[in-house]
């Protein structure tokens, strides 16, 4: 019987069902910790994940020690994309976000499936588009758009990826993923407060106004998941 089953993750869940048997076969569901690092930039990549409820940062920090999240990774997508692009190295740190679990495939497995599974191989090089695409948004964003918008658009993407209203963040984490400093971002978390968009308390983010972050987000946020629609259709 020719049966598919959803496993939670959008990758995953796209592919025919004879390809979804053999990377289920070889895959092993984990459970990932906040703050686990997966691995350092540089470093070998021993493994690939495609997240479930998991969710993890992709961080890049300059020689000056300044931190800063250049992509997240959760149900939408893998992490381990330069594997597909035949080099083994890390380009970021990687460190989850959202505890949860994770299909994981050792790189031999994973080169090796990709060798049979002719759709995975697709699916994947259009999503290495997306995130291309996505990281020079992100440029942008950085450049030109107002750190509360930007505060507004990450939690968006978080609560998403995290499927619930509340999730663990820190104050630390929130500068890195902005690249600013903690003033900027209590700043710009007592203006979503004000507005009783969100509650924070004790390394706890609450979610109170999906509506109204929406309207106080950067347009980056819609243009991400636009750009993802558009080019990850079967
Ligand atoms: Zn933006």
């Amino acid at each position: 019987m020719n049966t598919k089953l959803s496993h939670g993750n959008q990758l995953v869940d796209a592919l025919p069902a004879p390809e979804q048997r053999k990377l289920l076969d070889m895959a092993q569901m984990v459970t990932l910790s906040f703050e686990q690092v997966l691995h350092s930039h540089n470093e070998s990549m021993p493994c690939v994940y495609f997240p479930t409820t998991a969710f993890i940062s992709e961080l890049v920090t300059t020689a000056q020690n300044e931190c800063i999240e250049v992509h997240l990774v959760g149900h939408e997508g893998m992490l381990g994309l330069s594997l597909l692009l035949q080099d083994k190295h890390a380009p970021f740190d990687a460190v989850v976000q959202g505890a949860g679990e994770a299909l994981r495939l050792s790189r031999k497995d994973f080169l090796h499936l990709l060798k049979h599974a002719p759709k995975l191989d697709r699916l994947l090089h259009r999503y290495t588009y997306v995130v291309i695409q996505q990281l020079a948004h992100n440029v942008a964003c950085a450049q030109y758009h107002a750190i509360e918008g930007r505060l507004a658009r990450w939690l968006l993407m978080t609560q998403d990826r995290a499927g619930n209203d509340t999730f663990a963040v820190t104050q630390e984490f929130l500068s890195h993923m902005l690249g600013t400093s903690r003033v900027g971002i209590t700043h710009a978390a007592s203006f979503l407060k004000k507005l009783k968009l969100i509650h924070y308390v004790r390394g706890q983010m609450h979610i109170l106004d999906r509506e109204g972050l929406r309207q106080h987000s950067c347009s980056c946020y819609l243009t991400d998941i636009a750009t993802y629609q558009a080019h990850m259709k079967n």
